[in-house]
């Protein structure tokens, strides 16, 4: 993968571009993708984002979004603008299995890859150009650096500004992560100088669920929470039940995994989620427990040291006691 840097010089030249990221998009994914298409379609690009699957309503507002692909929903046309494209960018995710069925279609295509990412241990050799950084709080503050870098600050408009904003907020858990360095305050006070309206963009993410999601929440946090203070450790585990009598749609589980956090002393907090084709893990920690490495080791998963992911194909009951013996196992690392 050569540096990032070595495109700059190729962005004045038009091309047929196509944006990716990973599946289930959040704040970050989505707002990376949009905001680095409204950048370059400034340059005169004609650019595509297509999404791997559906994503969250909290992220509809977002400007552009009508026009993302849902590549479930669209394949063969998804698959036609993918053949055509010169350029590829792969926003927010770090290997190509986390674009779930468009994997395949990706590593196939012989187009110009470009990574943009900030999760940890990258497949770098599938990457023709690229930027890897894990000290970074989102790939949307990657996309202003380079936005920024390659010398067209002044494109950073509205649409730019608050699709950045949102990944921001979305992957520094609304700048409370060791993350948000001093850079993500500056950035923020740039976006701010061109015209953001910052708290619309918190409505839009935050107060913009349906009444069955936080009575959802609450269920959840009555009856499916444990808590190991042994372990310094709590877990929700939600059957797939929960999901049907609530409606939970995709997103309105979005947040719950940070609940349990607030409670005095807690180092790691699981959630897990029964999904029709598998187990769904979320990891949350504070301080030194590294969830990627937690996540990779027992879950098929990763991400990053206090926030990570992974999946079982096991029933929820199997997985749960497999995540109780693992605590178990990492006892010395939770005290
Ligand atoms: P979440 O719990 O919000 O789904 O994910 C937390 C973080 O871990 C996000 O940065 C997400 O991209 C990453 N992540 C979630 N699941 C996986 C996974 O299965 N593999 C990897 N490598 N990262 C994941
Ligand atoms: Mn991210």
């Amino acid at each position: 993968m050569k540096p990032i840097q070595e495109i700059f010089t190729l962005l004045s030249q038009p091309r047929k571009v196509v944006i990716t990221t990973h599946q289930k998009p959040d704040a970050d994914a989505m707002g990376s993708s949009l905001a680095m298409r409204h950048f370059l379609e400034q340059l005169g690009h004609s650019v595509t984002v297509i999404s791997p699957t559906n994503w969250a309503g909290w992220v509809n507002w977002m400007p552009g979004v009508k026009e993302v692909m849902d590549y479930e929903q669209d394949k063969q046309k998804a698959e036609l603008i993918l053949e055509s494209a010169e350029w590829l960018f792969c926003l927010d995710f770090n290997i190509f299995h986390r674009t779930k069925t468009l994997t395949e279609k990706l590593q196939r295509l012989t187009c110009t890859k470009i990574l943009i990412d900030h999760h940890q241990e990258p497949d770098e050799p599938s990457f023709d150009y690229g930027v890897s950084d894990t000290s970074k709080s989102s790939t949307c503050e990657m996309v202003y650096d380079f936005i920024v870098d390659s010398g067209h600050a002044d494109k950073i408009n509205e649409k730019v500004g608050e699709c950045i904003y949102a990944g921001v907020v979305g992957d520094t858990g609304s700048f409370r992560f060791s993350s948000a360095h001093a850079g993500v305050h500056k950035l923020v006070a740039d976006l701010k100088s061109r015209g953001l309206e910052h708290g619309v963009v918190h409505e839009q993410l935050y107060d913009n669920f349906l009444e069955n999601r936080l009575r959802f929440v609450g269920h959840a946090l009555l009856h499916r929470m444990e808590v190991f203070y042994e372990y310094n450790t709590a877990l929700i585990a939600v059957p797939k039940g929960d999901l049907l009598k609530y409606h939970i749609k995709t997103g309105d589980t979005e947040g719950l995994v940070n609940f349990p956090q607030s409670i005095q002393g807690i180092k790691l907090v699981a959630l897990v989620i029964d999904r029709d084709e598998e187990r769904k893990w979320s990891f949350r920690s504070k301080g030194g427990f590294d969830c990627n490495t937690f996540a990779r080791k027992y879950f098929e998963g990763g991400g990053h040291f206090n926030a990570a992911g992974g999946r079982s194909t096991e029933s929820l009951e199997k997985t749960v006691q497999r995540f109780k013996a693992a605590i178990k196992e990492n006892e010395h690392l939770l005290q």
